[in-house]
């Protein structure tokens, strides 16, 4: 018998540089643009945000060829401002999370739309809609010290050329820095944690063969494709 078991860790290219971000964690905020939270009839647009997340093998890089699903008839995209930890973080202020980013970059929340509505009005956990297998679509992080704090900024999704999200990082109820001191109050946040901080309006379908694009800013296009359903 062996324990030896192959498991591979997960890393994020940083832009400029040769240097890979290791991911820790992958957490993500739920319902953060009000439009997004009117167009799904769910939740009041003034509570505070709330966190799940992914599991950290659920990540996959730019120009990915992402299986379709099993085990859903709904298949969505959620384009996304990704957060990158850079330093420890417990409890912090507002003000203190400039600290604690390392970078950021487009990321895609996919969501098996119709197992997280039944889970929804179930009253259960949504990881079967959410926490699934190549879940965390992630982009190249760039480094604050290169971009800025991304409080404002266009973001928008296309599939298959086809503008479908479109948004403004401004138009967050929660902003990153707003977030990081929030998460703070729940986890110690380390190194290597990223956050998905939430989607605009203009969610919808996926389906085998397309080809998703995210543009956030001035931040390198995150590109992948759908592939094959999965039985
Ligand atoms: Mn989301």
């Amino acid at each position: 018998m062996s324990l030896v078991f192959d498991i591979d860790s997960v890393s994020l290219p940083v832009a400029g540089t040769d240097l890979l971000f290791p991911v820790r964690r992958v957490y993500c905020v739920g319902r953060n643009y009000v439009e997004h939270i009117r167009e799904m009839k769910e939740g009041d647009e003034r509570d505070p945000p709330f966190f799940f997340q992914k599991p950290r093998d659920a990540v996959v890089g730019v120009d990915a060829v992402v299986p379709y699903p099993p085990l859903t008839d709904d298949f969505q995209y959620e384009g996304e401002l990704l957060v990158a930890i850079g330093k420890t973080a417990r409890n912090v202020a507002i003000e203190q999370a400039r600290d604690v980013i390392f970078g950021y970059a487009a990321s895609v929340d996919l969501t098996r739309r119709d197992r997280q509505r039944e889970s929804f009005k179930s009253g259960k956990p949504w990881e079967i809609g959410k926490s699934f297998d190549h879940s965390a679509v992630c982009g190249v992080i760039h480094p604050v010290a290169e971009v800025g704090h991304l409080l404002a900024g266009n973001i928008s999704l296309a599939v298959n050329g086809k503008r479908c999200q479109q948004g403004d990082l401004a138009q967050m109820i929660w902003n990153p820095l707003e977030i990081v001191a929030r998460l703070s109050e729940q986890y110690l946040l380390m190194p290597g944690d990223v956050i998905m901080t939430g989607t605009p309006a203009g969610v919808g379908q996926l389906n085998p063969g397309d080809k998703v694009e995210v543009n956030i800013d001035t931040l390198k296009p995150l590109v992948f494709t759908i592939g094959p359903k999965q039985e």
